[in-house]
């Protein structure tokens, strides 16, 4: 019998806002242990939360985006539960009335849009770091209170690499957004990885196999790449699954026992009694609603059906926004917004990784590139004397016509020039004329080149060639 897997992620995603979920302490990575905090994120007795502005614009951003729906009531609930990182004994979440609801990510799988529906996205905050020494553990509550969205998913993912792909593409959204900087190094994506296994054909869900705290989408993969075969082997050896919740141990690369559904806790969610339910009105919806950009995978299909562009070029300037719409406004109106994306994407970039500079510091007007493509097409200077144009643009921000005209870079198209030109080099390479003649097609550009030489790079190769040929065989 052939088995399939069925994976469900809660994915946990810091928000990138300037302080804190309940307080006014900094949302900040990287400082002093114990640092950030206060009596309100120290969960000390008698304090009162109030709930960060911010966080709740781009929770409601995120549904958006994920094409949720946003419901007009949303309250905040405690989650009871002792835990050494977590000081007030419980974390205020969003239990059965949360900010979003429904939705789905498309993005791309193996040649084609796959879709994942979304269950909900709740607003929470995030508990402090444990560390554990030689001889004692610290807790650094820093993190205590960062607004934490929890994106839980349907179970629609069938594989580890479509988790993978999945999870890339919800990084991408929220980055976007601008809802997390979704820096993996510093924790601020995390998932827990819900993976069963069923016959092929069943609708019915097996046994749920909880993998908590993954915090790399490599080590979802490997994990779900360890844990489904287990399962199925487990299943076809008649073994009857659990539902049980695992971890993961990288080194080792295998996932072991944690808890069984007997020890679940029970959380005793109820109203978070110190704050107000969340009911969105028009007017802040609206607000909310003209930060909404456009999507990943949206704009990868827009470089494609606008401007012609192949997938690989249209993928490169969906993961590097300002080099990507940089090439927009270079090529619109283009009649070539392929030259366009070549001279972005392999002249353009390699000069500002030399120069260590951003699209946003230079003088380079995208019109100018738009300009220079043209210049170009319309045989106007070489290729090669394009470089040297776009290198002066890049450095001085003036316009390609100008350069061509102070230096003198224009093109010869004039027959009469450079049938003198050829002239000369024929009769100073008398021996590459007899080989030519002889049947030798190579000599001919060997006296191309030297043409273009002798014009210092601007005669017409395509004119040199035809008037080298005409004369050869006169
Ligand atoms: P819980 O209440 O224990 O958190 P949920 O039903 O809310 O469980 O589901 C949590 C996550 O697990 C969701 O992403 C969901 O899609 C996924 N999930 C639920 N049941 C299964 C299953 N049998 N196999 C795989 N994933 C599942
Ligand atoms: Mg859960
Ligand atoms: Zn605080």
């Amino acid at each position: 019998m052939e088995y399939e897997a069925v994976i469900g992620l809660e994915t946990h995603v810091q928000l990138k806002t300037r302080s804190k979920m309940w307080c006014a302490c900094a949302n900040e990575f990287g400082a002093d242990p114990n640092t950030r905090v206060c009596p309100v994120c120290l969960g000390l007795p008698g304090v009162l939360p109030v709930a960060n502005a911010e966080a709740l614009e781009l929770t409601v951003l995120t549904g958006l985006l994920l094409n949720s729906s946003i419901p007009r009531f949303a309250k905040f609930d405690r989650k009871n539960y002792f835990y050494p990182d977590s000081t007030k004994n419980y974390q205020v979440t969003q239990y059965d009335k949360p900010s979003t609801l429904g939705g789905y990510v498309d993005f791309e799988f193996e040649g084609a849009i796959a879709r994942v529906r979304i269950t909900r996205a709740h607003l929470e905050e995030d508990v402090g770091k444990s560390t554990h020494f030689d001889r004692f553990s610290g807790v650094d509550f820093n993190r205590a209170g960062v607004p934490l969205l929890e994106i839980v998913s349907e179970p629609d993912l069938r594989s580890p690499d479509m988790a993978f792909e999945y999870l890339n593409a919800l990084k991408d959204i929220l980055h976007y957004g601008g809802i997390s900087d979704c820096d993996m190094e510093k924790g601020m994506v995390r998932c827990d990885v819900n993976v069963s296994v069923r016959p092929k054909g069943e609708t019915k869900l097996g046994a749920k196999i909880e993998i908590k705290n993954m915090n790399s989408f490599s080590g979802v993969r490997r994990a779900l790449e360890y844990e489904i075969p287990r399962q199925i082997e487990a299943v076809k050896a008649g073994k009857t699954l659990r539902q049980e919740t695992r971890r993961w141990d990288d080194d080792a690369g295998i996932t072991e026992p944690m808890r069984t559904k007997e020890d679940a806790h029970d959380y005793r969610y109820f109203p978070e009694p110190d704050l107000m339910p969340f009911e969105p009105s028009d007017e802040w919806l609206a607000k909310v609603k003209a930060r909404v950009v456009e999507l990943p995978l949206v704009r990868k299909q827009r470089f494609i059906s606008e401007f012609q562009l192949p997938a690989g070029d249209a993928e490169v300037f969906k993961n590097d926004v300002p080099l990507g719409d940089f090439f927009t406004r270079a090529a619109q109106g283009s009649r070539n917004p392929k030259g366009v994306a070549n001279w972005v994407i392999n002249n353009l970039r390699s000069k500002l990784s030399e120069s260590n500079t951003t699209v946003a510091e230079i003088q380079f007007n995208p019109g100018h590139l738009q300009a220079l493509v043209d210049l170009v097409d319309s045989g106007k200077i070489s290729s090669k004397i394009a470089q040297e144009v776009f290198a002066d643009v890049f450095a001085t921000g003036e316009s390609p016509g100008a350069i061509v005209e102070r230096k003198g870079l224009a093109q010869v198209s004039d027959s009469g020039a450079i049938e003198k030109i050829c002239d000369e080099v024929i009769a100073a390479n008398p021996r590459s004329a007899e080989d030519f003649r002889a049947g030798k097609a190579a000599a001919l550009n060997f006296l191309k080149g030297q043409v273009m030489k002798l014009s210092k790079g601007k005669a017409n190769p395509a004119m040199a060639g035809e008037i080298l040929e005409r004369k050869l065989r006169a």
